[in-house]
């Protein structure tokens, strides 16, 4: 018997990216979240996109992101001020219902436990911007990759913000909607976003906890070993599953 299971504490974090994983491939999880391996095939790094989200979260900080000037001061002062930078803020104020809200919040992270029926689990998930209005909680996650999905709905990391927000809006007699904004030009029309109800958001508990309670019974954590799947992983190089092996890219020493 795998020893596994004991990796698992009595309240099993689940978060968006660790779902995602659980989801793809159990022993990308088993690496991941379980044994915390550094990435032997990491993705190339993001600077962008850290960037923007930095910029949108400072922008929106201190004054709005439809006021041209306070934008381009915000920009300036970060050194930010690039036509590909300011593209992305302007295709994000394009979306943005900040002129009509009530209230506001940014990079915020929100828990939610799971106690009955067992297992326990504690989610958490940290949101790029909400937004009050219209009786709605308005959700948004910035994206500056390429889209995955149609529908948010569809997305596992989704079920984990959702389970999160709507204990939230719930709190506040509001409704949620959590929407995925695809900031890069490419991408033309973002996912159908997602507006679940009381009965979607009890439904998504339960896949949580079942999820939960899978990862209790599993022994093997074996990879999926699709190509697709593989080909993007971070584990590939090492892992026993992979269908898409290759030379790990660990750090080396380098020395003159
Ligand atoms: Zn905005």
């Amino acid at each position: 018997m795998s020893r596994a299971p004991r990796l698992l504490p009595d309240i099993v974090p689940v978060t968006p990216s660790a779902y995602e994983d659980f989801t793809r491939c159990r022993r990308l999880h088993y690496c991941g979240h379980l044994l915390g391996i550094p990435p032997s095939d990491p993705a190339p790094a993001n600077d962008q996109g850290l960037l923007v989200h930095d910029m949108l979260w400072r922008i929106h900080a201190t004054g709005s992101c439809h006021d041209d000037a306070h934008v381009d001061d915000v920009l300036a002062a970060h050194g930010a001020s690039s036509d590909a930078v300011r593209e992305l803020v302007g295709r994000h104020a394009r979306r943005c219902p900040a002129r009509g809200a009530e209230r506001s919040a940014h990079e915020q992270e929100l828990a939610r436990f799971h106690r009955l029926p067992p297992p326990m689990f504690m989610a958490t998930a940290r949101i790029d911007a909400i937004w009050v209005h219209d009786g709605l909680l308005d959700a948004r996650d910035y994206k500056t990759g390429s889209p995955w999905h149609t529908r948010v709905a569809d997305v596992p990391a989704a079920r984990v913000q959702a389970f999160v927000l709507g204990a939230a809006a719930a709190r506040r007699g509001l409704r949620l909607r959590l929407r995925y904004e695809y900031l890069q030009p490419e991408v033309d029309d973002d996912p159908e976003p997602w507006e679940p109800d009381d009965d979607d958001l009890a439904l998504v508990e339960e896949e949580l906890r079942a999820a939960v309670e899978a990862m209790w019974r599993e022994r093997d954590w074996r990879g999926v070993g699709e190509p697709d799947v593989c080909g993007r992983c971070r584990y590939r190089s090492i892992c026993r599953d992979s269908a898409a092996p290759g030379e790990p890219s660990w750090p080396v020493l380098s020395m003159a």
